[in-house]
């Protein structure tokens, strides 16, 4: 049988575009290779802002639904020595994932899409212009053929579809231990339950925060490159610095998502790179859901008047120009910084929070990073190798930004403009560069 679209994976990013795409009537095949009872369960409560379920057209879970946990009206952002806090309004529901995705799954199986569970993708079929025009997946020791006018890659980190595309619009990229950071949540009972959390702080110097959990309790996050012994010792750091009220702990979660730029081309002749498997993650937090609905929506109209006509490169290219010349670019610059964020000391910390130079409540103004970047030299605040490595990290990210939003606007300028973010990217560094105790 003949799909419009073939999804590999059923995790957020691909239950969501198969739906939508249902939705407007075309044939979705969503292949899947654990068990429906075993999908998401790596990660239990997840933050989803509320405003995105309006946006994305999603439902929102009632208050009484087994699927919230809880919510929250602001967020706190704080120095490393705790002297500085920046507040920030929002609207969070706190979820249960493995719920929220069955929810999802329902309502899009009503719609239409065709769901095969502990079905594994094995490698892509190619035509004789070595296009993935199809792939062979498994199912209980029985290989089968399944073809589609668009093939998506949403299998998150392991990206099993773009990394045996062998096309050189898609890069090809493993999402290593030097591109995902390692996150452990220590739920906590506080032995005192009125210390119980109801609204969420993160200290990035330690890569740390804490949210609510249920009554009486929270929960403890650490989210580090490399390893989770390097997240561990994180969170003694900031435990050893910060402490927490004295608690006992419920139970320990562990999960890692991606810390590096995205592909540079989401399509390939046929195809579709989305959510995790696309590194489609907030720079700052890590978070994914909000980027890849942001992505699946606006890319919409591009993919429905490609399966309607032919998903050739040329048809699917605008996918590219919309992205990186207008969202993706802000995360970019910010992407781009963090290497340099990472090598400060702690005082150091304390002044970019004092001089609004990263973080700033709502109501603040704009910084001009130059200006206060100056004040805290002359006050002593930074030294001056410092200063010099961050102007240096504030040029490179915006020669990237700028250069993001000069993204080709045909496949043919693509690879020379590659050239150059190669570059680019190469003198921004990693996040993970900064990680030098990292063992
Ligand atoms: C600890 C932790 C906390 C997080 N907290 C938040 C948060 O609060 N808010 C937020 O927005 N984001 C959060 N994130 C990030 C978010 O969870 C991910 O960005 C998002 O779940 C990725 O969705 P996805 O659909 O791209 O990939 P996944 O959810 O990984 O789904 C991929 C699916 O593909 C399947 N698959 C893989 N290989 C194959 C194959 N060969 N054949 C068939 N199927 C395959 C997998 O079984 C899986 O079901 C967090 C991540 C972690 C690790």
């Amino acid at each position: 049988m003949n799909y419009d679209c073939l999804v590999v994976g059923s995790g957020t990013a691909g239950i969501y575009l198969a739906w939508r795409l249902a939705k407007d009537g075309y044939k979705v095949l969503v292949i899947e290779k654990d068990k429906d009872e075993a999908i998401s369960s790596r990660l239990d409560i997840l933050h989803f802002g509320y405003d995105g379920y309006e946006k994305f057209g999603i439902p929102a879970p009632s208050k009484d639904s087994a699927e919230f946990e809880h919510h929250f009206l602001y967020s706190y952002t704080s120095s490393a020595l705790d002297t500085n806090r920046k507040k920030n309004y929002h609207n969070i529901y706190a979820i249960h994932l493995p719920l929220m995705n069955k929810r999802m799954r329902n309502l899009s199986e009503k719609d239409g899409v065709t769901y095969l569970y502990e079905t594994s993708f094995e490698e892509p079929i190619f035509n004789d212009n070595n296009e993935i025009i199809g792939v062979k997946a498994k199912h209980n020791d029985k290989v089968d053929n399944y073809y589609a006018s668009l093939i998506v890659d949403a299998s998150g980190i392991p990206s099993v579809v773009r990394r045996s595309l062998n096309n050189p619009y898609m890069e090809d990229f493993e999402i290593g231990p030097k591109d995902k950071f390692y996150v452990t949540l220590k739920y906590v009972m506080y032995k005192d339950p009125k210390n119980t959390t109801i609204d969420c702080q993160s200290w990035p110097y330690y890569k740390c925060w804490i949210g609510p959990f249920k009554d009486g309790g929270g929960i403890i996050g650490t989210g580090a490159s490399t390893s989770f012994d390097f997240c561990k010792k994180m969170q003694a750091k900031y435990e050893s610095k910060l402490p927490r009220p004295e608690y006992t702990v419920d139970h320990y979660e562990y999960g890692a998502t991606p810390y590096t730029r995205c592909p540079y081309s989401f399509v390939a002749p046929n195809f579709l790179a989305v959510g995790d498997a696309a590194c489609m993650t907030n720079p700052m937090s890590g978070e994914g859901l909000t980027y890849h609905f942001g992505f699946i929506q606006d890319s919409l109209p591009i993919i429905e008047k490609a399966i309607d006509t032919k998903t050739t490169i040329d048809n699917l290219w605008d996918i590219n120009v919309m992205y990186n010349r207008g969202f993706y670019k802000d995360p970019v610059f910010l992407r781009a910084l963090l290497a340099s964020f990472m090598q400060m000391s702690e005082k150091e910390n304390e002044t970019l929070y004092k001089h609004n130079i990263i973080f700033k409540n709502d109501e603040d103004p704009e910084p001009n990073i130059v200006k206060e970047l100056l004040s805290a030299l002359f006050k002593g605040e930074m030294s001056l190798k410092t200063i010099i490595n961050l102007t240096k990290a504030v040029l490179t990210a915006s020669k990237l930004k700028a250069h993001y939003q000069s993204f080709p606007s045909n496949p043919n300028d693509y690879f020379k403009w590659v050239e150059k973010a190669n570059k680019l990217w190469n003198k921004a560094g990693k996040i993970t560069d900064g990680d030098f105790d990292a063992e």
